[in-house]
């Protein structure tokens, strides 16, 4: 499954660039250059206009007619002639003024010329070299020419990523390697991703201990999350702590360079990195490079994109998991990456480093308060519950924003003012009516978010919840309800866990019918989940009356994040029947649900009450609302997990 990229890569294997180890060779061609050029222009210097000559006087050159020329010897003015395998050069002198006429010799030659010549007295001469050589000038000066500028370009383009494929040098110094002194405690709020990624330090620390179990580290890692989260800085926190070489690209560099180049780059990164492993490699918005390949196809397709995604592709197949070197990979576009590179083997464990809730951005204030002057009356609570929403970059931003405001004011310390200033600043551009927007987002959210849950502590079978959020967690969703299976992993579900998933995803659009008697976009990946669901029962697992033991679909290839294919092998008939069955099945259980909801509507008030204040419910705080709400009522419990 996962050996079918590496062969693509042979070919671009030889095309390494020379200048990289010729620095004389490209040094002689601009001497070259040089002289042609010098060469073309002093030469050529006589051929138009007019020229003060030698003599005193001026020279005339035209560009003439052959028969023109002739005529001019045939009248008798003409008192000299240069005749080279090309072109013919004659000279009159009348006074002061000197003229030449040129012209191209005809291709059938002239008999009558040399005869002529005599006749008429004129001195002649056949210039043998001078025609070849501008002819060869001619011919090769573009094609230096674009050299030259081709070669100053990608010098340029080289000095912007630090480092240079194309410059000259040696391959040491053309990828930077730095130790950084980033510690896990400089990353603070995203203590799960830290967590997922601890395992790698020991790993770097001491290979010997797990090469000799023959136990296999993952290779590559993929940092998920919204921009200015810190996944490059926990990238570097990883390669601090283990205190190995930490080799950083970043995706869209390669993308700039020219065809062949990418992949190359790719080629001497891991070369390097493997010289002096242990070491990390991290590539920074891999996206760039790593876009699915069926979606890139639009515009014919980047060739330098996939040759640089095949040789990566390649690159990681190429070493084993006793090689100590750990390739991290940082995207807020996960869902673009081509399916290749997630597979096993390959950045098939993926790390969300997500927008911190309020003890998050609590966490990484404190650590930014660190190297500042903070006065005693900042209440850090207050800043962490007015920046909902931020990413740490833009709480490091308005501490630093703070701190440059109370230097402005002349003050000693950072004031709580300060802060609150910096908060505003960073706010800027979004106006009130955005804000108002947001807090009826924020409701809807609310209630949809509180729906999730309520279903999932009900219902037998659902996934237990772990936390509920309304923090706008950018990718794409602006809550969510996070759930834990009760044990890990497992494969197999069973067709009442199916059916519970569905009502849990119900849930959320219920619950906005239920509570705000108005339904919004925000279940629409809940919704193709159900559906998708009911449609694998049907023709997959063989879990309908419809089609019964019938299996409809046959899925081909690995179809994580929507990679592989199916095909569908029914009649039209069936797909008819299928179709009403779906509709059917959502309709009845989206009946069941908003019952339920209904039932316990206080519950579900509660929980979004808490929601609004505090943004985030833990799922035990779910399950003692819920239970508080059965007992005020006098029922029997509903929940499902204990
Ligand atoms: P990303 O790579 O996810 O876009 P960065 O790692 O480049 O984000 O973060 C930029 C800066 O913001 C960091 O250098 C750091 O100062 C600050 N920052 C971001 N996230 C955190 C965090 N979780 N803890 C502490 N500082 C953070
Ligand atoms: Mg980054
Ligand atoms: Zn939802």
């Amino acid at each position: 499954m996962q050996n079918n990229m590496s062969n693509n890569n042979q070919n671009d294997n030889n095309n390494k660039n020379f200048f990289n180890d010729n620095p004389l060779l490209s040094f002689a061609i601009f001497a070259i250059i040089a002289i042609l050029l010098f060469k073309t222009f002093i030469g050529d210097s006589g051929s138009t206009g007019d020229v003060a000559g030698a003599f005193g006087g001026t020279t005339q050159t035209k560009s003439v007619k052959y028969s023109d020329v002739k005529s001019a010897i045939k009248s008798g003015k003409v008192q000299s002639v240069k005749i080279t395998p090309s072109t013919i050069e004659a000279t009159s002198v009348e006074g002061n003024q000197k003229t030449k006429l040129i012209a191209q010799l005809v291709p059938t030659g002239d008999k009558e010329l040399v005869p002529l010549l005599e006749e008429k007295n004129v001195v002649y001469e056949g210039v043998m070299g001078g025609g070849i050589i501008s002819d060869l000038i001619g011919m090769l000066l573009p094609i230096l020419i674009f050299f030259a500028i081709w070669m100053f370009l990608a010098k340029k383009m080289t000095k912007g990523m630090g480092g240079g494929i194309l410059g000259v040098g040696k391959a040491d110094k053309l990828i930077n390697a730095e130790k950084p002194d980033t510690k896990f405690s400089d990353v603070a709020g995203v203590e799960e991703a830290k967590d997922e990624v601890k395992e790698i330090v020991d790993f770097l620390k001491f290979p010997e201990r797990y090469i000799e179990l023959g136990a296999k580290i993952p290779k590559g890692l993929l940092l998920v999350g919204p921009p200015g989260t810190g996944k490059t800085l926990l990238a570097k926190a990883v390669a601090g702590e283990a205190s190995v070489p930490f080799f950083s690209v970043s995706g869209s560099s390669f993308i700039e360079m020219f065809v062949g180049v990418g992949a190359s780059r790719v080629r001497d990164l891991f070369e390097q990195a493997k010289k002096d492993a242990p070491s990390i490699i991290f590539i920074d918005e891999i996206d760039a490079i790593g876009k699915s390949r069926a979606s890139g196809a639009q515009f014919g397709g980047n060739d330098e994109r996939e040759q640089t995604l095949n040789q990566l592709l390649a690159e990681m197949d190429g070493f084993g998991s006793n090689t100590p070197v750990i390739v991290l990979a940082a995207t807020n576009r996960p869902e673009i990456l081509d399916a290749a590179l997630l597979r096993a083997g390959r950045f098939d464990r993926q790390v969300l480093v997500d927008k911190p809730d309020y003890e998050g951005r609590l966490a990484i204030l404190k650590v930014h308060s660190k190297d500042v002057k903070m006065s005693n009356n900042v209440d850090m609570t207050v800043i962490a519950k007015a920046t909902a929403g931020l990413a740490g970059a833009d709480l490091a931003n308005i501490i630093n924003e703070g701190a440059l405001l109370a230097g402005r004011n002349n003050k000693k310390q950072i004031d709580q003012s300060d802060l609150m200033e910096a908060i505003e600043r960073a706010f800027v551009g979004l106006e009130k009516k955005n804000r108002k927007i947001n807090d009826i987002e924020k409701k809807i959210v609310s209630y949809h978010e509180s729906g999730h849950a309520l279903l999932a502590e009900l219902t037998k079978g659902a996934s237990r919840v772990t936390k509920v959020s309304i923090i706008p967690r950018g990718l794409g969703a602006l809550g969510y309800t996070l759930h834990l299976p009760e044990e890990e992993n497992r494969f197999l579900k069973q067709k009442h866990e199916l059916l519970a998933e569905l009502d849990v995803l119900l849930a959320g659009r219920g619950a906005e019918d239920v509570f705000l008697g108005e339904i919004s976009t925000g279940a629409s990946n809940d919704l193709q989940r159900a559906t998708d669901i009911i449609k694998a029962m049907i023709s997959v697992y063989g879990m309908s009356d419809v089609a019964g033991l019938m299996v409809l679909e046959k899925s081909t290839g690995n179809s994580f994040l929507g990679g592989g294919q199916t095909t569908k092998d029914y009649s039209d008939k069936m797909a008819e029947k299928i179709d009403d069955t779906v509709k059917m099945m959502l309709d009845s259980h989206y009946a069941s649900v908003k019952e339920t909801l209904n039932t316990y509507k206080d519950a579900i008030e509660e929980m979004t009450r808490v929601l609004l204040e505090t943004e985030v419910i833990e799922g035990a705080k779910v399950r003692e609302i819920i239970s508080e709400f059965e007992i005020k009522n006098g029922m029997p419990t509903r929940l499902a997990h204990t």
